[in-house]
Parts: C-alpha cells; sequence; structure tokens
C-alpha cells in the first residue's frame, strides 16, 4: 500500500474543527472522545443548498433600490416623497364603519366564488363602464386580486415567451419585471407630451402595455387625437393591447379623455381598472375587461393561483359601487388631492427653479422632475436618505439612464413635502 505523510499540525487543525463543530469533546485527563450524537449532529450539519434553490425561482429580484425602499417605508419618521399611494390622512374612517356596518347585514357568507368574480361585483362595474363608453358584457369582466395580477395573469396564461412587449419609456415599474420573468422580451417606446409615440413601434409578434391617463411615473395625459391614431395604427396591424387605467378616476380638474377601450368594438384591448389608488390598495380589488375567451381562461388559471380574490373585498366594492358612497368619497378626494398637487408646485417653484423641470400633472399622483445637472439619482437616493428622505428614483422606471425624479404629493404631509423638497434643492445644489 501506499503511504502518505500527514503533517501533524493539519491533524490538530482538523480535531480543533471537529470539536468546534461539537461532533468531538475535549476534556482534561480524558484525551479527546467523540461525542455520543455524532449522527445526528452530523446529519444536521448539512442543509440543503438553499443559495442555489433562492437564484432559480422564476421571478426577477427586485432591484435593489426598490427593496431599499421597500423596506425603509415602513421605518419610523421616514419621509416618503415618492409613494404612490393615498396618505393614511386620507383614509376614509366613516366611510368605511358605514360600509362595515352595511356589510355586516348583507353578506350571506365569505365562500369561494365562482372564476371570474362576484357577479354583483361584475354588473355593478359593468354599469360603471358604461358611463366611459366602454361596453362590457359581465360575462367579459374577471376580478383580480389587483391590477398586477390582471398582468402576471395576462403573462403567464396568454403570451408565447420570446414575444415582445411594447411599453412606454418609462413605465410602471412592475411592468418592467413581470413580462420578462415570464420570457417576454421589452422594448421601450418614447413618448413626448401626449403621449406614447406609436409610429416607432416595428414588430408584429407582439403586444403594447400602455398607461395613457395619468402615465405612471411621469404623469402624461394622452390626447384625445393621440388615442384615436395610437387606436386605428395598432387596429390595423393587429396589435393587441393592454390598457391600465389605474389612475383614470383621479382627475383634478376635469375629466380625462376616454378610455382607449371605448373605441375598441371588437377586442383589440383588455382594460385594466383596480380600487387601489383611488380607496385602498390593501383591499387587493382590480379588474380586467376583454373578450370572453381571454376572460374565462384567466379565470380558470386564477383559481389554481388564489382560488378568487378576497371575498369580503368583492362585496365591499360592490357595497360601495352600488350605494353610490363611492362617488360621492371620489368629488372629496379629487378636491384633497388637488390642494396637495397646488401646494406641491408652489414647494417646487420656491426651491426647484433652476434645478428641475416638470410639468403640471391634471390628475392623479405624480410629478416627474427632469433634473439640469448631470446628476446620478442613484447618489442622489443615498444623499436623501441620510436625512431619513425617500424619493423615487427615475432609472428605476426607465431602460436606460435616466436623470428624473417621481415626486407624489399623495402620501407626504404637507410639512413633509416642505422638509423633503427644501433638502432636495441643497443636495442638488450640491451635487451640481
Ligand atoms: N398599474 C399601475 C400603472 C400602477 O401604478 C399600479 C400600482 N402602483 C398598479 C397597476 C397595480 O395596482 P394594484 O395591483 O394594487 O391594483
Amino acid at each position: 500500500a501506499e503511504r502518505f505523510g500527514v503533517n501533524r499540525s493539519t491533524v490538530v487543525r482538523a480535531l480543533e474543527e471537529l470539536i468546534s463543530y461539537g461532533i468531538l469533546e475535549g476534556e482534561p485527563g480524558r484525551g479527546t472522545i467523540v461525542r455520543s450524537n455524532t449522527w445526528s449532529l452530523l446529519m444536521s450539519t448539512a442543509p440543503p443548498d438553499w443559495g442555489s434553490y433562492v437564484k432559480s425561482g422564476a421571478f426577477q429580484e427586485n432591484v435593489p433600490t426598490i427593496q431599499t425602499i421597500n423596506k425603509l417605508e415602513f421605518k419610523k419618521d421616514i419621509i416618503r416623497l415618492g409613494t404612490g399611494e393615498l396618505s393614511p390622512d386620507l383614509f376614509p374612517r366613516e366611510l368605511m364603519s358605514e360600509l362595515f356596518h352595511r356589510l355586516s347585514q348583507k353578506v350571506p357568507s365569505l365562500n369561494y366564488l365562482e372564476p371570474l368574480g362576484l357577479p354583483e361585483l361584475r354588473e355593478a362595474l359593468s354599469q360603471r363602464l358604461k358611463k366611459q363608453g366602454i361596453d362590457a358584457d359581465p360575462s367579459c369582466i374577471l376580478i383580480t386580486s389587483g391590477s398586477l395580477q390582471a398582468l402576471q395573469l395576462i403573462s403567464v396564461c396568454i403570451l408565447k415567451p420570446g414575444s415582445v412587449v411594447y411599453t412606454e419609456a418609462p413605465s410602471y415599474l412592475k411592468s418592467l419585471q413581470v413580462f420578462p420573468s415570464a420570457g417576454m422580451r421589452l422594448s421601450g417606446v418614447p413618448m413626448d407630451r401626449e403621449g406614447l409615440l406609436y409610429w416607432t413601434i416595428k414588430e408584429e409578434d407582439a403586444l403594447l402595455y400602455t398607461i395613457p391617463t395619468y402615465h405612471n411615473p411621469t404623469g402624461i395625459l394622452m390626447s384625445e387625437s393621440r388615442r384615436q391614431e395610437l387606436f386605428r395604427f395598432c387596429s390595423s396591424r393587429r396589435l393587441p393591447m393592454i390598457e391600465d387605467d389605474a389612475y383614470g378616476d383621479l382627475w383634478l380638474e376635469e375629466r380625462p379623455p376616454r378610455p382607449l377601450k371605448a373605441l375598441d368594438k371588437n377586442g383589440m384591448i383588455l382594460y385594466l381598472g383596480t380600487i387601489s389608488k383611488t380607496l385602498a390598495p390593501g383591499l387587493r380589488i382590480g379588474w380586467l375587461v376583454g373578450p370572453q375567451s381571454v376572460v374565462e381562461r384567466l379565470g380558470d388559471v386564477k383559481m389554481q393561483v388564489d382560488y378568487g380574490a378576497s371575498s369580503l373585498s368583492q362585496w365591499a366594492v360592490t357595497e360601495l359601487f352600488k350605494s353610490g358612497l363611492y362617488d360621492d368619497y371620489l368629488t372629496g378626494l379629487r378636491i384633497e388631492l388637488k390642494k396637495r398637487r397646488d401646494r406641491c408646485l408652489q414647494l417646487l417653484d420656491q426651491y426647484m427653479s433652476g434645478l428641475a423641470k416638470w410639468d403640471i400633472p391634471r390628475g392623479s399622483f405624480y410629478i416627474w422632475l427632469r433634473l439640469v445637472g448631470r446628476i446620478q439619482v442613484d447618489q442622489l437616493f443615498q444623499l436623501m436618505l441620510k436625512d431619513n428622505i425617500l424619493i423615487n428614483p427615475g432609472n428605476v422606471y426607465d431602460f436606460e439612464k435616466n436623470q428624473s425624479v417621481r415626486l407624489s404629493y399623495s402620501y407626504a404631509s404637507e410639512k413633509e413635502m416642505e422638509t423633503g423638497i427644501r433638502k432636495l434643492a441643497e443636495v442638488l445644489r450640491d451635487l451640481t
């Protein structure tokens, strides 16, 4: 047999390591002994390689800035200058108390519901959509757990991996993740003040995802004429569209043009709505309107995914719509949001002129600050964090480098807005 020389110090290190694992015990006077439960210790010191499991899931991770925002939003005393949600100060406590009182008398059960969602809610939605010029039978409406789930279902049920999804550049942050996670290739379409420049779209085997009304993150409202042209362009190429109308009810002075879906008489468009921006994202209620074959397919898969959206939330939204409580609430909300927008614009005039450019949003929550100097928005994000202020840097919404910041006037209080914007100006001045 071959003989190997073993270095004495290697043996000593090996013994020390085994002692540190608790496999051997060194006792003065007794030498080194093997512990009686060595076998179970050996078994328990070898967990699966979760690191490689964690990396192999289908979903992409959030970019680090978003992971930071998702965590820090809940830190005490943080100022949230970019949050796309209503402030807790705007939470309609009386409305909710009235609503839940009514529900306690009316809801027959909280059992599972049918695949497309509560029929009463789909009927109420069908009536509401009619007022916007959308002709949707309840059989063509699917209730989803938020409109993000509608995007999810569309991407895994009806789109081909490898096909192209056009979106505005920049676009809603999660649209940039949900489609690629399901294997689609994204392509950004540039915008001007009237909406996306549809004539730059080239490919045939594709679909267009658009947010024509108070676009997230830029706040751009697609003009009436651009809507007509876009619809004609897509119809002539049989290019299907997803119209995301999360913000359409949040006009501040005058109603926006009708949704693209109002032009659609033969099923070109999958139209998405949600209660998240107007009232409560925590209810997790959204809806999708489209051809019956698509709605049924998505509803069938939804039963596998979560067995339907919360039935309590579905009853709640039905009551809100049918009673008129919701429309009264919206009227008050628009007044509040307009006040906040105007105050935010005053603050921007006071502190930010010369440092950024912006347009006046006509609805929704966002002001898109286009920074004037050569600014690294990631660095700006980090510097603002030092003062406990969270901003949403534009590069998380875009396909390429971006020199903008998405401000929101819906979340921070007036005082926080002032502190935050003053600080933002200070930091920008230091950086330029
Ligand atoms: N679409 C757009 C454009 C959004 O801004 C949001 C929320 N930020 C959503 C969809 C998703 O909303 P939810 O899933 O809560 O309905």
